[in-house]
């Protein structure tokens, strides 16, 4: 029998892990990608999508044509790393896969943190449906209605210039529980205010959020913000299913993978993106993002090929280099940053920056259907049926 290879999720990460490993094995494994969506989402443009411009649909089939690899699309509901079973339903009803080698890639959502109303009342950019959502609420309200985001971190502020430059009519004002934008360096946080301060959004610093109301946010010393809508964006929450496994998870529910993208507890599961927690070049793991999830994906499709071929593994560094800002479509931010992602003095700004931010996310966009334009180590002389032969 051929190594069965399952990849659960087709976000930036696993599409990419996906079409590498099927790309680079052809023929010599069975790899199937599971996603709860046949077409791929350009999750990094999801504030676009809220604000009325519309994506192009990138069918995942694309991604994996002419490779051999199966794409199902279904909503995996369980994972018994165990048994080696994956649970999946679709309109047909529940299957089960067996794999030989999982790579789990199921992404994020966003994290309510447990502030009572979230769920309820807040509108969030964090997934397509959400978006979209978001869309319809903001394409209703009439002149000087108030949009309050919350979160003072890259997503809220991309929400928070987007939803103001589109739709001059209303009031928009960003809630960040630190000091706004204190991570970028002075040169950045000057940009960032002149911007703010151009779109005419109102920044509340340093304020927690204690509860969120139909008409206004309750913060944690007492004090009242109103709101019309409101747009949760205080960070992401990893997807539940990993938790209830036995693999080792972090706190918030992160496989943690070691520098090869493999599975402390379980050396068959590999995980990439956001789901994982991967050490990164610093005392700090790697940032959920698309930046780290893609070349997260590499190194994961890289050392599974390696490991199942007698080839050498991957080494490459897992680094950040810059934080790309979109302030709108007519201006952004680049803040160039250290390996471990600490700002460094130097930024891109304006018009310049908010078209390298495009380039970018197109790029991420195009290494989803090419993922192997970064070059692997040389893959070993045995082939995977040889290898799978000689240990049988
Ligand atoms: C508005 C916004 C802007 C952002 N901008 C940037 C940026 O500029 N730069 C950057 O680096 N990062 C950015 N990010 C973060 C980035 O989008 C994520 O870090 C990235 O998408 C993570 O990729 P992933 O593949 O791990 O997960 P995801 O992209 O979340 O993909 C997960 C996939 O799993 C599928 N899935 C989930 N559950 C199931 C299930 N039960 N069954 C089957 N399939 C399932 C989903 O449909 C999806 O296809 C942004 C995020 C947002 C929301």
């Amino acid at each position: 029998m051929q190594h069965r290879i399952v990849i659960l999720g087709a976000g930036y990460a696993g599409a990419i892990a996906a079409g590498r490993l099927a790309r680079r094995l052809r023929g010599d494994a069975q790899i199937t990608l599971v996603n709860a969506e046949p077409d791929f989402v350009e999750r990094i443009r999801m504030h676009q999508l809220a604000t009325g411009q519309d994506l192009p649909t990138r069918p995942l089939s694309e991604a994996l044509a002419g490779t051999g690899a199966t794409l199902r699309v279904a909503r995996v509901t369980g994972v018994d790393v165990d048994r080696k079973l994956v649970t999946v339903a679709d309109a047909d009803g529940t299957d089960e896969l067996g794999y030989d080698t999982l790579v789990y890639a199921l992404g994020s959502s966003v994290a309510h943190h447990r502030v009572p109303g979230v769920a309820e009342h807040a509108h969030e950019v964090a997934s397509r449906p959400g978006a979209l959502r978001l869309r319809a609420r903001l394409q209703e309200l009439e002149a000087g209605a108030r949009v309050v985001v919350v979160g003072g971190g890259l997503t809220g502020i991309e929400a928070a210039t987007e939803i103001a430059e589109s739709h001059e009519q209303l009031e928009v004002a960003l809630v960040a529980r630190r000091g706004f934008g204190d991570w970028l360096s002075p040169r950045g946080q000057r940009h960032l205010r002149k911007v703010f301060g151009r779109l005419g959004i109102t920044v509340h610093e340093e304020v927690d959020v204690a509860r969120v109301d139909a008409t206004q946010l309750v913060t944690t010393d007492g004090a009242r913000i109103p709101t019309d809508v409101t747009v949760w964006a205080a960070g992401f929450a990893a997807h539940p299913l990993a938790s209830a496994t036995s693999l080792t998870v972090s706190e918030s529910g992160r496989i943690v993978v070691d520098e090869t993208m493999r599975s402390v507890s379980h050396p068959e599961v590999y995980a990439v993106g956001d789901a994982a927690l991967a050490p990164g070049p610093g005392a700090e793991p790697l940032r959920m993002s698309c930046a780290a999830g893609t070349p997260m994906a590499w190194q994961a499709a890289d050392a599974i090929i390696a490991r199942l071929t007698g080839g050498e593994l991957p080494n490459m560094p897992l680094r950040f280099y810059g934080q790309c800002i979109s302030l709108g479509r007519r201006d952004g931010l680049v803040q160039f940053v250290t390996a471990d992602d600490r700002a460094k003095p130097s930024v891109l700004r304006g018009r310049f920056a908010a078209r390298v931010k495009e380039l970018v996310c197109r790029g991420a966009a195009y290494g989803v259907f090419h993922p192997t334009m970064y070059p692997a180590r040389r893959r070993g002389r045995s082939s995977v049926s040889d290898r799978v032969t000689a240990a049988a």
